[in-house]
């Protein structure tokens, strides 16, 4: 007798679990057939094609096609042409060489690379709530705790710093900051981010800077890249051509060591190194044409596309202070809006899921609940769909709020 077939799926990819996909995609319900879909969740730029990339970097794309250094494998930490075009383009934030950079496959792989060279198995790592759920998928399949420290709404989704320094522990391996923020939209200043790094070098934590949002500023806010005005925390600065020149699919970012004091040492930078044997390097296409990319797109392509995101801004804020029942909160940055759901207000809803699921069925607007960012009772709305649609989906929300909210004769 044979022994019977017994093939398992390891235990590392059975805890990875990615919450937006759980909880979104085993939604039940159909949208109304009589309303076209519009979805306010895809948190992708490109996917309504009213925004396009710069054509400097198209066009260093077209040229790279044809060198046949393009097709080659490179070395698995990036070619040096491109890395040196990555360290010059962030010279203004402090030196940092060739040598300090790695190129990623996306600024996703740059999270990987940073959780898993800094924390070991049982340790912790602390990351903000709401935040973005891909540290939760990277950390917890590799055993790795993941600890909340509060954002607050009321204060523009500060860093409630109490709350941060009562996380730290023994075992407590690095220090996540997400700026500007998905899902908040939030910006923060130079003192926040020095009272941050006040926290991180009294309890020696490492910092992991998620600043894929950095050229995604509105309103007069400025955006600060923590490195620059880190003098002793070491800082994995995690970021790429993903959001800001508008090509998440061309999977290009990368990794920045900016470490004044070389606290890191060879230590942490041969881990890196080692990591990167993994996956071979990232696409080397887009690599190649990263120097005329990173030295010929002008400030204008950015300024135009903050100046859509802006007024996007001011129009769902707007539209949805007048549905009742919510409360949005007017983002600083990024490409989000967050907007409470006074659950109180709608009594036939559970929860804020229920309430998503049947607008969804109703209006044929999908939102992503808060859960899925470890924050309930709120919503995520994406603000770079074209402007008609993010109006008709406004109106369709308020509709919406109104036919549900709590009737004054139902209060008993
Ligand atoms: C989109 C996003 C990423 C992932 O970027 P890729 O370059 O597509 O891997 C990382 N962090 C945040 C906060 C994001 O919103």
């Amino acid at each position: 007798m044979n022994k019977p077939w017994s093939i398992r799926a390891s235990t590392m990819s059975r805890n990875t679990q990615n919450l937006i996909r759980n909880i979104v995609e085993k939604i039940q319900v159909k949208p109304n057939p009589n309303k076209n879909f519009i979805p306010l969740s895809i948190g992708d730029p490109t996917a309504f094609g009213n925004l396009t990339p710069p054509e400097e970097l198209l066009q260093a794309v077209r040229n790279s096609l044809d060198e046949n250094e393009s097709r080659c494998y490179g070395l698995t930490n990036g070619a040096l042409v491109a890395r040196q075009a990555v360290a010059e383009y962030y010279a203004h934030q402090g030196q940092v060489s060739a040598d300090d950079v790695i190129l990623c496959n996306g600024c996703a792989q740059a999270l990987d690379l940073a959780i898993t060279v800094l924390a070991e198995p049982g340790q912790n790592i602390l990351v903000p709530r709401p935040g973005y759920m891909l540290y939760r998928t990277i950390a917890e399949g590799l055993g790795i705790v993941i600890k909340h420290y509060n954002l607050l709404p009321e204060k523009n989704w500060e860093v409630d710093l109490k709350n941060l320094e009562d996380q730290i522990d023994d075992k407590t391996a690095a220090l996540i900051v997400l700026n500007p923020s998905n899902p908040c939209g939030s910006v923060y200043t130079k003192e926040h981010l020095r009272d941050i790094l006040r926290i991180s070098a009294k309890h020696r934590l490492p910092i992991i800077a998620d600043e894929i949002y950095e050229k995604f500023v509105i309103f007069d806010n400025k955006f600060t890249s923590l490195a620059s005005i880190s003098k002793d925390v070491p800082i994995l600065v995690c970021s790429g051509l993903t959001k800001g020149f508008l090509v998440p699919g061309w999977r290009m970012g990368w990794l920045v060591i900016h470490d004044r004091q070389d606290i890191f040492s060879k230590d942490i930078r041969d881990g890196l190194r080692n990591l990167t044997g993994r996956l071979l390097g990232p696409n080397k296409l887009i690599q190649m044409a990263l120097s005329k990319t990173l030295t010929t797109v002008p400030q204008s392509f950015f300024d135009s596309v903050m100046s859509f995101i802006e007024s996007q801004a001011k129009l769902a804020y707007k539209e949805l202070s007048h549905a009742p029942g919510l409360r949005p909160i007017l983002p600083q940055g990024a490409m989000y809006m967050m907007i409470e759901i006074k659950m109180s207000m709608f009594p036939v809803f559970r929860d804020e899921l229920e309430f998503i699921e049947r607008m969804y069925s109703e209006q044929s607007i999908l939102c992503i609940p808060g859960q899925c960012f470890d924050f309930p009772n709120f919503m995520r709305i994406v603000l770079t769909v074209p402007e008609h649609i993010l109006r008709e989906a406004c109106a369709r929300i308020q509709q919406f709020c109104r036919d549900h909210i709590m009737q004054e004769n139902n209060i008993n």
